[in-house]
């Protein structure tokens, strides 16, 4: 089976030193559902920067569906579609709108784009909001809203930082369903996120990430097993502490 995602030997240094990646290896395969998971300030969030070309690594070879983001980085960002962790939606923008730029990006055109933002907003529950400005939104619609916008362009790898963060829990499971039924039809999904639980439930696979460092990659039954409690939280807590 072909990798979605590899990373090799990942380091990344801040401007000031801060040292948050000490070589980081991972690999994804194609249709996987992957957490990435660690504490605050681990450097979960500085690998999604690196793989999205938003935070210039130090050093390391990353490859997107085979493709190197530092040779061919406009091909590699076609396959990846991200929802970062902060809310970035023009308020003032119509939902349809912002869905119809985000594939003008990438060079969809609007006969396209239409239909396909109406099923998406159909998906995740948003169809009756298209024509309000993105300011109307609860705060867990605007992160639908970033979950479709992401797949606009009908990437094969969906990156999603912490995408339940103050998501209520009936809304975590429509969520979860959701992102369920798309990786069942082929999307690979890299997620992280703080809630363990989610983890156990949706990803079949797992790293735990402490101070720039993978402590622990696997099968997500193999990474419960390594405490006796059978729990996720424990072998964190234990990895992490
Ligand atoms: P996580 O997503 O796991 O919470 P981050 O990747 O955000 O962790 O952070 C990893 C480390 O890098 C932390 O020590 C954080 O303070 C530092 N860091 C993150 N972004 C920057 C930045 N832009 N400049 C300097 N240090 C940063």
């Amino acid at each position: 089976m072909s990798l979605a995602l590899s990373i090799k030997n990942l380091k990344k240094t801040y401007k000031g030193g801060t040292v948050a990646l000490k070589g980081v290896d991972l690999e994804i395969k194609e249709g996987g559902f992957y957490a990435l998971l660690g504490p605050n300030g681990a450097g979960k969030t500085t690998i999604i920067g690196v793989v999205t070309g938003l935070v210039n690594k130090t050093e390391g070879k990353i490859e997107v569906f085979g493709v190197d983001i530092d040779k061919n980085h406009d091909k590699a960002k076609t396959f990846m579609g991200v929802v970062p962790q902060e809310i970035n939606i023009n308020i003032f923008e119509k939902c349809i709108n912002i869905m119809i730029d985000q594939a003008g990006y990438y060079g969809i055109p609007r006969n396209i784009s239409i239909n396909r933002a109406e099923e998406l907003l159909k998906m995740l529950g948003l169809y009756d909001k298209k024509d309000q400005p993105s300011q109307n939104l609860s705060g867990g619609m605007k992160r639908r809203l970033m979950i479709a916008r992401a797949l606009m362009h009908q990437p094969k790898l969906l990156i999603l930082d912490e995408p339940t963060a103050g998501v209520d829990v009936e809304l975590r499971r429509g969520m979860w369903d959701f992102l369920k039924k798309i990786n069942a039809e082929g999307t690979t999904i890299l997620l992280t996120t703080h809630y363990l639980e989610e983890a156990e439930q949706l990803c079949e696979r797992a790293a735990i990430i402490n101070k720039g460092e993978i402590v622990a990659e696997g099968a997500m039954e193999e990474l419960v097993s390594k405490h006796p409690s059978g729990k996720l939280e424990e072998v964190f807590l234990e990895l992490t502490k």
